[in-house]
This record gives C-alpha cells, structure tokens and sequence, in this order.
C-alpha cells in the first residue's frame, strides 16, 4: 500500500495491554498503529518518521508524557501533528497541564474503542 494513503498512529505508553488494545482496536487496513514503551523511544519515532497522530501516556517511566509532548511541540517536524494525552487522571489542573504543554485534547484511561474510531476518523476527514 503507498505509504502516503495510511493514517499512521504512534501509541506511546508502557504497560503492553494497552498498547497491544489499541493496536487491536485500531490497526486495520489504513490505519497503522506503531508503539513505543517509554517517553524516549517515543519521542525518537515521532521525529524519525511520519504520523498522522500521537496518543501518548501521561505517566511513563523516566521522561515523562508531559515532558515529550512539550519537545514534540517545540520540534517544527512534528509541532502540526495532532497529539492526544492517554491519561485516568480527571482532575481539572491534571488536564490544563496536558492543553498547556501543547495537547490537542486527551482521551480518558478506560477508553472505548468506539472513541479512539471517532478521533481517527474525525482527523482523516479533516485531512482530506
Ligand atoms: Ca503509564
């Protein structure tokens, strides 16, 4: 398939049923879903290749979800990709931090697969 026709996502969290549930809710023809278990590793995808979309995990082990989504946003190669926050934090300060490093908005930790489908498709169309 020509790469410029896939939605490509980066899942970056670090317990593996996560990544591999989204994986299972996502990936279908079009829709790749790539992932990385640590805020380092994700940060080296997100500037080494292309994606359409970046959920990644507030709490991570080491560089923390906050931190990365700050260096994704300053980075002018992946400043314009759309950048979600996995977080099962609800507190109002909890998700102004993740709007004031630079998130497109947060997905709430248990998610839907229905959510997720709503997101990637709502961003395909936009796309165009
Ligand atoms: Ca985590």
């Amino acid at each position: 398939m020509d790469p410029r026709s896939q939605f490509r996502i980066l899942v970056v969290e670090d317990e593996p049923v996560i990544r591999e549930l989204v994986r299972s809710m996502l990936d279908d023809g079009p829709v790749v879903v790539e992932t990385a278990g640590s805020g380092a590793e994700g940060l080296r995808r997100a500037l080494e290749s292309r994606f359409d979309l970046i959920l990644l995990d507030v709490v991570l082990p080491g560089m923390d979800g906050l931190t990365v989504c700050r260096m994704l946003k300053a980075e002018p190669a992946t400043a314009a990709v759309p950048l979600y926050m996995l977080t099962a934090k609800t507190r109002r300060s909890d998700l102004e931090a993740a709007l004031a490093a630079g998130a497109n908005g947060y997905i709430h930790k248990p998610f839907r697969g229905a959510e997720l489908m709503e997101l990637v498709e709502r961003l395909r169309s936009a796309e165009g």
